[in-house]
């Protein structure tokens, strides 16, 4: 931008394009609000990913990831939303109004900003594990789970996420390889307890993965033993790895608060952050339920928080 060329200003700028950003948009625009929404890389967010989605209230017999969110993606617009498939690379929020910067450097100024940046699974980065995504290997148990039932599975991971998921799992599942790599788990005591005792679910200490097999979809998977070096297959249908996630919220670290791992701090049951107009929605800062539905939902309470804070402050 040049220097002389004043920044465009928006009552609410959305960062991310995913439900969480849709449905803030979709409230936003019938609100009046004229939002602004930038998409970043991945237009339509984690669910571009996904074949299948079978849990999102309001399609009877599913409809594919990619489908929902450009339906997502035009209800938005359909009510004056004005969307740019760009990145937000840097903020300032140290004043108001908010500041931010696109990839290609241009400036923008607005009173509300609501980050509904989502997150990335962690994946092991093993042989066969990228080329059969969505054909036998997930990172998420509770979207995927139900194509698996009657199945034998396994899944990848020491912490609570990979304890819910095998216990998820065991629930459909005749039996459950839970692959440990050293020989304790970091779950919390009562969920390792919870698995310990499901006598579904099979605990391989040690173990780590080496290659994801099959052909058009995963038959089985290579392990070793990290104290024998002893190798070994398992014949599984699907590959859940449950090592983590990790949000996408870096640029807003100088201002924003946020736990460790880089989820979002809301105050109690709303979306508002530690800054003043700004508002977090989605996977950037629930690291409890991360599903579309839920996401959807806590867009729709920032562009509520927004818009009432807007309101609040006089900036209508
Ligand atoms: P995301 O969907 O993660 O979207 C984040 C958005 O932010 C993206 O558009 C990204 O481009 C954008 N972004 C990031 N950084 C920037 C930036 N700097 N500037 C601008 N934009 C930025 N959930 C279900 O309910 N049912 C399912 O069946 C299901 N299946 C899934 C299958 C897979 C393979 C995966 C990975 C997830 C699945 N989920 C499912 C989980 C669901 O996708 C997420 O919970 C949901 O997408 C979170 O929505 P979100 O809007 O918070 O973020």
């Amino acid at each position: 931008m040049s220097e002389n060329t004043a920044p465009t200003h928006h009552k609410v700028l959305i960062i991310g394009s995913g439900p969480a950003g849709y449905t803030a948009a979709i409230y936003a625009a019938r609100a009046g609000l004229k939002p602004m929404l930038y998409t970043g890389q991945q237009v339509g967010g984690q669910l571009i990913t996904t074949t299948e989605v079978e849990n999102f209230p309001g399609y009877a017999h599913g409809i594919s990831g990619p489908d929902m969110m450009e339906e997502l993606r035009e209800q938005a617009m359909r009510f004056g939303t004005e969307v740019r498939y760009e990145l937000i690379q840097k903020v300032d929020f140290s004043s108001h109004p908010h500041r931010a910067w696109t990839d290609s450097d241009e400036e923008m100024t607005a009173d509300a900003v609501i980050i509904s940046t989502g997150a990335e699974a962690k994946y092991l980065g093993v042989p066969g594990e990228s080329f059969f995504l969505n054909r036998g290997v997930s990172a998420c148990a509770v979207c995927d789970g139900f194509f698996f039932r009657e199945m034998v599975v396994a899944v990848v991971g020491g912490g609570d996420t990979a304890a819910e998921e095998a216990s998820y799992l065991a629930g459909l599942c005749p039996e459950v390889h839970l692959l440990v790599r050293s020989d304790s788990m970091r779950a919390s005591k009562i969920m390792q307890e919870r698995v310990k005792a499901n006598p579904k679910i099979k605990i391989h200490w040690n173990t780590e993965t080496l290659e994801v097999l099959g052909e058009e979809k995963v038959s089985g998977i290579r392990v070793r033993n990290r104290i024998s070096g002893e190798e070994n297959t398992i014949a599984v249908k699907g590959f859940f790895v449950a090592i983590g996630h990790k949000p996408n919220t870096e640029i807003f670290k100088p201002y924003v608060e946020m736990n460790e791992m880089g989820y979002i701090h809301t105050h109690g049951k709303s979306t508002h952050t530690n800054v003043e107009g700004v508002f977090a929605c989605g996977d950037a800062q629930d690291f409890t339920y991360r599903q579309a539905v839920t996401a959807a939902g806590t867009g729709c309470m920032a562009a509520l928080d927004a818009e009432r804070w807007i309101k609040e402050t006089g900036r209508d």
